[in-house]
C-alpha cells in the first residue's frame, strides 16, 4: 500500500488522515505545533508524526493541507526533503494562485480541492467520512504527469467523493459563482440594513429570510478576505456580472416592466434546483 504524507493536521488534513488509514494506507503527518502531532498519534489520524517535513521523506504521494497562504512555502520547504516522482497534491480552496507556481517548483504537483468542511478548525474537528459524497475537484495543467492524476484520482474515488477535473482558471470561476460572490452579495445585505434610517425596525421584524440570506455575509471575515486576495480576478469579473444583473432589475422595477420582472423571476426559480440537488 501506498505511503501517504500530510502537511497540515488541521480539519481537512485530519480528516483526511482519518479516512486514509482506514482505507489501509500507513499515514505519515506533519504539523506546526507538537502537541497536534501528538494529538493526531492519539485520535488516530496517523501512524506517525512529527513537527519536521523529512518525515515525509520516503512518502509516495503528499497532501499540503495547511491554510491557503502555507502552501507554496510549505511546497518550496519541501521539495529538499523528498524523492523525484514524489507526486504533491494540496487541497485550497482556489487553485489559480497556487498550481501553476507550484507546477513550475515541483514538476509531479496536481492542484485539488476537496469540497467538504465544516465551520471548526484544527486538529479537534477532524472527523470520518467528510469527503464522502462530496465534490473533490483535480485541476492538472496540460503538462501535469498522468500517474499523478491517476493516482490521486484513485484516492478521490476511494475516500468516495465525486471527481472533477477542470482548469485552475474553470474551478476559480465556478468557486467564485457559488461560494465566493455569495458572501460579498450577503455582506452587502447587511451592511445596506445597517445604514438605513428603519433598521432598529428591521431587526425586529427580519425572520426565516433574512437569516437564509445573510448567513454567508456574516461569517468569519478572515474567510471573506481570503478569498478575496487568492481569488481576486474570478470574483470581481463575477462581481461585475452580478452589478450589470441588478442594472437591469432596477430598470425593469422603474420603468413599471413587470412583464420582464416576472419572467426574469420565473427563470431564477426554474434554475434554483439545478444548484441545490
Ligand atoms: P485548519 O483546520 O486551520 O488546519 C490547518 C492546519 O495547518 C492547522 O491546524 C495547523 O496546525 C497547520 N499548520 C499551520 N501552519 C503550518 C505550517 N507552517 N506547517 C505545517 N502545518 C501548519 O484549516 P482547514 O480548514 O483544514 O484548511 C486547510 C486547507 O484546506 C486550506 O488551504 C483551505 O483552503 C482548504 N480547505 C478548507 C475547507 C474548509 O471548509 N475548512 C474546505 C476545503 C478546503 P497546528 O495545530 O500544527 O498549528
Amino acid at each position: 500500500m501506498t505511503d501517504v504524507g500530510i502537511v497540515g493536521l488541521g480539519l481537512i488534513g485530519g480528516s483526511l488522515g482519518l479516512d486514509l488509514k482506514a482505507l489501509g494506507y500507513q499515514v505519515w503527518g506533519v504539523s506546526r505545533k507538537a502537541e497536534t502531532c501528538e494529538m493526531a498519534l492519539a485520535k488516530g489520524v496517523v501512524d506517525r508524526s512529527s513537527v519536521n517535513l523529512d518525515l515525509l521523506a520516503s512518502a509516495e504521494i503528499i497532501f499540503i493541507c495547511t491554510p491557503i497562504g502555507l502552501i507554496l512555502p510549505t511546497l518550496r520547504d519541501l521539495i529538499p526533503h523528498i524523492r523525484p516522482g514524489t507526486i504533491v497534491t494540496d487541497v485550497g480552496s482556489v487553485k489559480g494562485a497556487i498550481v501553476p507556481s507550484a507546477t513550475a517548483l515541483w514538476p509531479d504537483f496536481v492542484g485539488g480541492h476537496p469540497m467538504a468542511g465544516t465551520a471548526e478548525q484544527g486538529i479537534n474537528a477532524a472527523q470520518k467520512d467528510l469527503f464522502k459524497n462530496a465534490p473533490y475537484v483535480i485541476t492538472p495543467l496540460p503538462h501535469t504527469s498522468m500517474t499523478g492524476v491517476e493516482k490521486l484520482s484513485t484516492i478521490v474515488a476511494q475516500l468516495g467523493s465525486k471527481l472533477y477535473r477542470c482548469s485552475p482558471e474553470a474551478h476559480d470561476r465556478a468557486v467564485a459563482l457559488i461560494s465566493h460572490l455569495p458572501v460579498m452579495i450577503s455582506a452587502n445585505l447587511i451592511r445596506v440594513c445597517m445604514v438605513d434610517e428603519e433598521v432598529e425596525l428591521a431587526q425586529n421584524l427580519a425572520s426565516s429570510g433574512f437569516k437564509d440570506t445573510s448567513r454567508v455575509g456574516g461569517g468569519n471575515p478572515e474567510l471573506g478576505m481570503m478569498m478575496a486576495q487568492y481569488n481576486r480576478s474570478a470574483l470581481l469579473q463575477c462581481l461585475r456580472d452580478y452589478q450589470d444583473n441588478l442594472e437591469q432589475l432596477i430598470q425593469y422595477i422603474e420603468s413599471d416592466n413587470w412583464e420582464q420582472l416576472a419572467s426574469t423571476l420565473t427563470f431564477t426559480q426554474e434554475s434554483r434546483p439545478l444548484f441545490i440537488k
